[in-house]
């Protein structure tokens, strides 16, 4: 690769990830981001939750880089520069469309390689977690929670330490290919700046996808164009008597309503998902209906305080059948733009997913030098 460039747009945890990863293997990697600090948008406001695996479709990205991902995510937690817990979750079902639900998560599961899944039957929920009620549990013993900004400063560092290049405060406007490189131009500290590279990795989370239009891609014909699915969060005040996670069963554009505790102890209900057209986040839930939504599997919700905690938006390509995409990791050689290298569509399980995502595309681009 001799001394060619490589510019990631984007210090996101997924850019982050693979950042780290190519600073190992190549010289000259920069990473653009136009605020000031890392992993300050959707990285920072998520459930941090470490996925098991068993909401996504068997063969996709999602599936694959998740189990991935989930791995190597426990593996990086051992180096003691991140914290997590393998706290196990339970995802609980009430009447027969949630008990198929949960079912057909239990096949995902077995078809992705998520190891040692319990069904448990709603007689036996109390056991595992005093007053939780349900038709049906499924028990997934490797999902777990991990600190998100500490896990994006471990990458950020990891990057540094092999060489890489951090630029703060560089909005990256539009990209262009010209005479077999890419310019890619905007703001840097307030002043016009450009950069030239043979090789672009678009990791712009909520904004990627203007990133490819600019480059003259059709994102429309490509159905790259995502649409935006809030999700606000509760904390709750006091302490709940256990770690394990609950989820109920998987709505149409979330995973519903969970009552997760992190890995300080600090427990939460959230997110729900409802579309939203620009960027903002405030929280515009009631709390009531949180707490009326979990009581429906954990009654004793009602006796917290719960309040507004923060917001997360999931960048979503919904695919023209109304069901939700897998991510689009592609380099665009057949559309025309050689090297270049979008991320779009990096919704959950992303933040789990991002060390195997950023092995992937290092191998990618490791493939076409070839
Ligand atoms: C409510 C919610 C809950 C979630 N829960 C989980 C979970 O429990 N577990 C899980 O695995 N995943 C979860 N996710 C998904 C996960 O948070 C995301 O997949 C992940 O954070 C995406 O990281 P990213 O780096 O792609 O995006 P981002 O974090 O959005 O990073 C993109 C970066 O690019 C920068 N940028 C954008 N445009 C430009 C530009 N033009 N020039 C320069 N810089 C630019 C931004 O400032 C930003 O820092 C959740 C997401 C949401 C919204």
């Amino acid at each position: 690769m001799g001394n060619h460039n490589i510019v990631i747009i984007g210090a996101g945890v997924v850019g982050l990830a693979i950042f780290s990863e190519l600073a190992k293997r190549y010289r000259n990697v920069y990473i653009l981001e136009k605020n000031a600090n890392i992993a300050s948008e959707t990285s920072s406001r998520n459930s941090g939750v470490i996925h098991s695996g068993i909401h996504y479709k068997p063969g996709s990205l999602k599936a694959n880089l998740c189990v991935q991902g989930n791995n190597l995510l426990y593996e990086i937690c051992k180096t003691g520069r991140v914290n997590c817990q393998k706290s196990g979750k339970i995802t609980v079902a009430r009447g027969n469309f949630e008990i198929n639900k949960i079912k057909q998560l239990y096949q995902n599961g077995l078809r992705n390689g998520v190891k040692g899944m319990r069904l448990i039957e709603s007689e036996e929920l109390g056991k595992y977690i005093p007053a939780l009620e349900g038709d049906l549990g499924l028990f997934t013993p490797s999902t777990g929670v991990i600190e998100p900004k500490e896990l994006a400063d471990f990458f950020y560092s990891e990057g540094l330490n092999n060489g890489g290049t951090f630029i703060p405060n560089t909005y990256a406007k539009e990209a262009k290919y010209e005479n077999g490189k890419y310019k890619i131009k905007g703001i840097s500290g307030g002043r016009e700046f450009e950069i030239s590279s043979e090789i672009v990795v678009n990791a712009a989370g909520l904004y990627a996808h203007e990133i490819a239009k600019s480059l003259g891609l059709d994102i429309d014909r490509l159905n790259y164009r995502v649409r935006y699915f809030k999700g606000d969060y509760f904390r709750i005040e006091g302490k709940i008597p256990f770690n394990t996670l609950i989820y109920p069963a998987p709505q149409k554009y979330g995973l519903g309503i969970h009552l997760t505790t992190d890995v300080y102890g600090v427990s939460r209900l959230g997110p729900n998902s409802y579309e939203i057209d620009s960027i903002d986040y405030k929280i515009n839930s009631n709390a009531q209906e949180f707490i009326e939504s979990v009581s429906r599997y954990y009654p004793p919700i009602k006796n917290y305080r719960i309040s507004e905690d923060f917001a997360g938006i999931r960048p979503k390509i919904i695919l023209p059948n109304g069901e939700g995409g897998d991510f689009i990791i592609r380099e665009e050689g057949q559309n025309g733009y050689p090297g270049f290298i979008n991320l779009i569509g990096i919704d959950s399980p992303g933040l789990t997913s991002s060390p195997a995502i950023g092995k992937y595309v290092a191998d990618l681009i490791g493939s076409f030098e070839k």
